[in-house]
């Protein structure tokens, strides 16, 4: 991937990230089990054994819009997957970007970017990268005339109840009125006028999804947590971007645990990622049914699968070593499904 590729614009795009291995990992001398040749392509060297006991790589492709190995950053990342989509909101549409992946792959660095108190061009995220050109063009002279307000809300969902991460994790209700409209109840909707008023929330949100208890800390692997920066004119709703962090994928194909708590949670994330799927493939064939209701995280995005001018982008994150495979398969073929129409 290089800064002069061109940039894709259908309505759902899929593409794959690769995360460097970490130092824990190269202290194992983990093997790195993927390989990103580009064009979209991503090889994964699945460890198999003969039924004589020997142990061999089997090749398995891949292809996406877009593969990123390790050395991408945040920035060429951003500017072919929700880059194209800042436009979306300023003519009215909804915008959505997923980061999907097992815990550790590389969701928030790649969403959120480093906020260690360093903070340099490179270590933003695709949050504060968006917000930055959603602020550039409110300043065009065509979009000062339309008289555009933004405003951020910043949530999390967890075990399918919606906390507010701008008012101090207050649980709140989703309401769907006749119109099948839904409305997050009382969730903050803070007005910004820059780039560093969006900064200061996306921080005080962060620091409250992993601020508290021990359980409460554990538990942001296990959340949804939605940025979304949205634009009204005289009030009303006129474009949306949904920032969607999502809860780890991993659980999936953990059986190994018996904890009641653990297995309620563990079937709430399948749920809400399998209706995920749903209503983003509905949303590429243009169905008429879309399965919204079957989990809250798709019941608080409806609007960004309905309408005219809704795009999408989903990101899977990839952690390329050899004990991860089993989770990296899963997550391709998820992202696979997602694409395939
Ligand atoms: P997740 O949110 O998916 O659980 P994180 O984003 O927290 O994972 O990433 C886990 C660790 O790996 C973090 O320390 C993060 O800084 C690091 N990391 C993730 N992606 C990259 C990358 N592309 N380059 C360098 N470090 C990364
Ligand atoms: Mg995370």
């Amino acid at each position: 991937m290089s800064l002069s590729d061109p940039v894709k614009t259908h309505r759902i795009c899929v593409c794959v990230r690769k995360r460097p291995l970490n130092k824990k990992e190269l202290a194992k001398k983990e093997i790195d089990v993927v390989t990103i040749p580009g064009n979209g392509v991503l090889l994964l060297h699945e460890p198999k054994q003969k039924v004589d006991l020997t142990k061999y790589l089997e090749n398995q492709t891949f292809h996406f819009d877009y593969s990123f190995d390790e050395d991408a950053t945040n920035d060429l990342v951003y500017r072919f997957t929700a880059k194209p989509l800042v436009k979306t909101i300023f003519e009215g549409g909804m915008a959505t970007c997923f980061a999907y992946g097992q815990t550790g792959s590389g969701k928030t660095h790649t969403m959120g970017g480093d906020f260690s108190g360093k903070s340099q061009n490179s270590s933003k995220g695709i949050y504060a990268l968006a917000a930055q050109d959603v602020f550039t063009l409110l300043r065009q002279k065509r979009y000062v005339d339309m008289d555009l307000c933004p405003y951020v809300t910043f949530f999390e969902i967890y075990n399918g109840k919606v906390f507010d991460l701008l008012n101090k994790k207050t649980k709140l209700r989703v309401l769907e009125d006749e119109k099948q409209q839904v409305n997050v109840v009382g969730l903050q909707e803070v007005p910004v006028s820059c780039v560093d008023d969006v900064i200061k929330m996306i921080e005080r949100g962060s620091a409250c999804r992993t601020s508290g208890q021990t359980f409460a800390n554990a538990s942001s692997s296990r959340s949804h947590a939605i940025l979304q920066v949205i634009l009204r004119r005289r009030n009303f709703l006129y474009g949306k971007f949904s920032l969607v962090d999502l809860a780890g994928n991993e659980r999936g194909t953990d059986v190994s645990s018996n904890d009641r708590h653990t297995i309620v949670e563990t079937a709430e994330i399948n749920r809400s990622l399998l209706a995920l799927k749903e209503c983003i493939r509905s949303l590429g064939q243009n169905s008429e049914h879309i399965p919204f209701r079957m989990s809250k995280l798709t019941q608080v995005l409806r609007d960004s699968f309905i309408g005219e001018n809704s795009r999408t982008c989903m990101i899977a994150m990839i952690s390329p070593g050899m004990s991860s495979c089993e989770y990296t398969l899963n997550t391709l073929r998820y992202a696979n499904r997602v694409k395939e129409l």
